[in-house]
C-alpha cells in the first residue's frame, strides 16, 4: 500500500493529505530496486574475490583430480613405451636374426608430427602434461605400426621357412671324396701370373674332369654361359635360390640345364672341367647373398662334421687353380 503524505495548510491550520502522482511512485520503486541490485552486485563482487563459491571450488577440485589422472596416464604410457622397446629389441636381435633378414625401416617413424597437429591442446591453459602425453602416445602408435609390419614379415617368413630351408645353398656342390687337391680358399690371394694379391670371390674345388656338379639348393637357373675363351670363368651356371641367395658354378666341362629351368638341391646341373682361364680341372663355386660375395665354405658346413670342417678350413690355401683376370667377367 502506498504511504500517505501530508502537507500543513496554514489557512485551515490542519494537515491535508497530498496524493503523489503514480508516475513518481513508480520511479521511486524502480530507484530502490536499482540501488538494491547495485549493492548486491558490489557485495557479490567482493565476496567472490575473497571466498570461492561452492561451484568454483568444485571445478578446481575436478581440475586437480584430472591433472593427477593425467600424471598416472603419463606414467603408464612411459611403461608401455619401455615394453614396446623391448619387443623391438627382441624383434631385431632375435627373430629377424633367425631368418637372416635386416631390421625393418619405415621412413619418418621416429619423427614427431608437426607442432600444428597439437595446436588445439595449446589453448588448454594447463598443461604441458596433456601435450606431452599426446606426443608420447603418437610415438608409441607409430612404433606399434612398425612392429606389426615387422611381425607380418616374420609370419610370412615362417610360412616360407620350409621353402627357405630347401633353397639356401647348404651342401657340397660335388662329391667331396673326388677332391684331388686342397681347396683354393675364398679371400685375398697371390695371383700366379701378375704376382700380386687379388680377391678370390669363390672357392676352388679340384676334381677330375667330368665329376658331376650338384645344385646346392632349390632354385631356378638364372644364367648359363657357354664359352670357348681361354680366359675368365669358361662354361658357367648361376642359380637363383630366392631369399637373397645366388650360386655360381664355373669352368664346367658341360652344362646340363637351361636358363629358367627349376632345379632341386642335389640335382646334377653340369660336369666339372677346365674351360676358361684355369691351370687344371676344378670347380669355381661362389655363394652370393644380396649381391655380395660370401665365403662359400661356410654354407656347406652343415654337410660336414665339425672335425671335417676344421680340417678343410686349415688345409684350404690361398692358392689358385685359375688364371684370374684383373676384372674377372662378373655377372
Ligand atoms: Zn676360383
Amino acid at each position: 500500500m502506498a504511504k500517505k503524505e501530508y502537507k500543513f495548510n496554514p489557512q485551515t491550520l490542519s494537515y491535508d493529505v497530498v496524493s503523489t502522482p503514480s508516475k513518481i511512485r513508480l520511479y521511486r520503486v524502480l530507484r530502490r530496486v536499482l540501488i538494491g541490485f547495485l549493492l548486491a552486485s558490489v557485495v557479490n563482487f567482493i565476496f567472490s574475490h575473497l571466498y570461492l563459491t561452492p561451484k568454483m571450488s568444485n571445478i578446481i577440485g575436478h581440475r586437480r583430480e584430472l591433472l593427477l589422472k593425467y600424471k598416472i596416464l603419463n606414467d603408464k604410457i612411459e611403461a608401455s613405451n619401455l615394453k614396446i622397446k623391448s619387443i623391438k629389441h627382441r624383434d631385431n636381435n632375435v627373430y629377424r636374426q633367425l631368418f637372416v633378414v635386416d631390421t625393418l625401416e619405415i621412413p619418418q617413424v621416429y619423427e614427431e608430427y608437426p607442432e600444428s597437429k597439437y595446436e588445439s591442446f595449446k589453448t588448454i591453459d594447463s598443461e604441458e602434461i596433456v601435450l606431452s602425453s599426446w606426443k608420447k602416445l603418437d610415438a608409441i602408435t607409430k612404433l606399434l605400426y612398425l612392429e606389426s609390419k615387422s611381425f607380418d614379415q616374420l609370419q610370412e617368413l615362417t610360412q616360407n621357412k620350409g621353402l627357405m630351408a630347401m633353397s639356401i645353398p647348404a651342401i657340397w656342390p660335388l662329391d667331396k671324396s673326388k677332391l684331388t687337391n686342397v681347396i683354393g680358399a675364398y679371400g685375398m690371394r697371390m695371383h700366379p701370373i701378375y704376382r700380386r694379391y687379388i680377391h678370390h670371390n669363390g672357392i676352388d674345388l679340384t676334381v677330375p674332369k667330368g665329376t658331376p656338379i650338384y645344385a646346392t639348393g632349390d632354385g631356378v637357373v638364372d644364367f648359363t654361359r657357354h664359352s670357348r675363351s681361354r680366359r675368365g670363368y669358361g662354361n658357367e651356371i648361376i642359380l637363383e635360390h630366392g631369399f637373397g641367395y645366388k650360386t655360381q658354378y664355373a669352368h664346367l666341362d658341360s652344362i646340363l640345364v637351361k636358363e629358367g629351368q627349376k632345379v632341386k638341391r642335389g640335382e646334377i646341373i653340369g660336369k666339372a672341367g677346365r674351360t676358361g682361364g684355369t691351370t687344371g680341372p676344378h670347380l669355381h663355386y661362389e655363394v652370393r647373398y644380396k649381391g655380395k660375395h660370401v665365403d662359400a665354405l661356410n654354407y656347406f658346413r652343415r654337410d660336414m662334421t665339425e672335425e671335417e670342417f676344421e680340417k678343410i678350413v686349415k688345409s684350404a690355401k690361398a692358392t689358385t687353380y685359375e688364371l684370374l683376370e684383373e676384372n674377372q667377367n662378373e655377372r
